[in-house]
């Protein structure tokens, strides 16, 4: 006997039920380009028009090069997360899919594999869009839905190209962590390459010296971007870690003073944007009359209309199929 999948109206409403267990099937619906029509009800009928609102949750991005201690780190915030009461979902984006899938994988064991299990703690490992590190549509529609029941929902990238943009565009906090002596990282922030961060981290604190220099040059790269108000933040976390509480506490502050809403709306304008142009190309842009005509179609649109249908709008308006 086959056991059938649970449908989206089922899976919705457990997610607003605040069912945790429910994490594993949405995000499997989301991933399964042969189920797109169910994965768009599923995310209106999680929408903010549906809701009534935003959803509650934080979505927290995290983002650095390979080795700079992501994973590390998001396992000390996630323990302390958790002794809060606080519930925690992961989606952590591979760039490399398949050839690095071990690596990835233990990385991933290890925040696990602290002492504190079950579905209040969600993980997955999501392929990234190509290989530029961009974020894959489903990551983003999975990051909002699960916001429904998740306290915190954080998307893990690796820092390469497209990646912090893209993480920035789809998370209301971001954080982006540097390792002692990476003058690389300063120098792209400096050049604007990369997105200014709500929070900056330099990571390893406890390699003394080297920490303190980087956490000067990082103030001072956030000072020529006339972001001094940004915290930055020398962190360790290992054993017996340093950083930890001011690190949750600055991510709970910038939360208290953001405007949500807002946020959230710019989130799902330049995601449909996004998803629409890496499942159209740029055909679909002309398809609407150019770049500048579809942004002007989706600021036209209800402001509670969620990301997908954002995009199934911007297809109809071209003429283009919708599967
Ligand atoms: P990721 O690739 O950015 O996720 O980095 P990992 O979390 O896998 O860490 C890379 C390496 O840095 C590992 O060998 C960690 O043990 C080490 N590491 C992570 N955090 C710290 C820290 O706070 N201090 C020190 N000294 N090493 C760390």
């Amino acid at each position: 006997m086959r056991i059938e999948a649970p449908g989206p109206g089922e899976l919705a409403e457990r997610l607003r039920a605040r069912e945790l267990t429910a994490a594993p099937a949405v995000v499997t619906l989301l991933e399964d380009r042969s189920k797109r029509a169910q994965a768009r009800e599923l995310l209106a009928a999680l929408g903010p028009a549906a809701l009534g609102g935003e959803a509650p949750g934080q979505i927290v991005g995290m983002t650095g090069p390979p080795g700079v201690g992501k994973s590390t780190l998001l396992g000390a915030l996630a323990a302390r997360w958790r002794a809060g009461g606080r519930t925690v979902a992961v989606l952590a984006v591979d760039p490399s899919s398949k050839a690095s899938g071990g690596a990835l994988l233990g990385d991933r064991i290890r925040i696990a594999s602290d002492g504190v299990g079950g579905p209040e703690r969600f993980i997955r490992s999501m392929a990234s869009r190509e290989r530029t590190g961009g974020l894959a549509p489903a990551t983003r529609a999975a990051a909002v839905v699960l916001a429904v029941a998740f306290d915190v929902v954080v998307i893990e990238t690796v820092g390469v190209g497209q990646s912090e943009t893209d993480v920035a565009d789809a998370t209301d906090t971001v954080v982006v962590i540097v390792q002692p002596g990476a003058g690389d990282s300063l120098q792209f922030l400096k050049a604007g390459v990369m997105e200014v961060p709500d929070i900056l981290v330099v990571s390893k604190a406890d390699t003394g010296g080297p920490a303190q220099t980087t956490l000067n040059d990082a103030r001072a790269a956030l000072q020529v971007l006339g972001a001094e108000t940004a915290p930055v933040l020398a962190v360790s976390a290992l054993p017996p870690g340093q950083g930890i509480d001011e690190l949750e506490a600055a991510l709970a502050n910038h939360q208290a003073q953001l405007n949500v809403p807002e946020r959230r709306l710019q989130s799902r304008r330049s995601g449909a944007m996004a998803d629409f142009v890496s499942e159209y190309g740029e055909r679909g842009l002309d398809a609407v009359g150019g770049r500048r005509s579809a942004e002007r179609l989706l600021i036209a649109q209800d402001p509670h209309l969620d990301g997908q249908s954002l995009v199934e709008l911007l297809a109809r308006a071209g003429g283009l199929p919708v599967d």
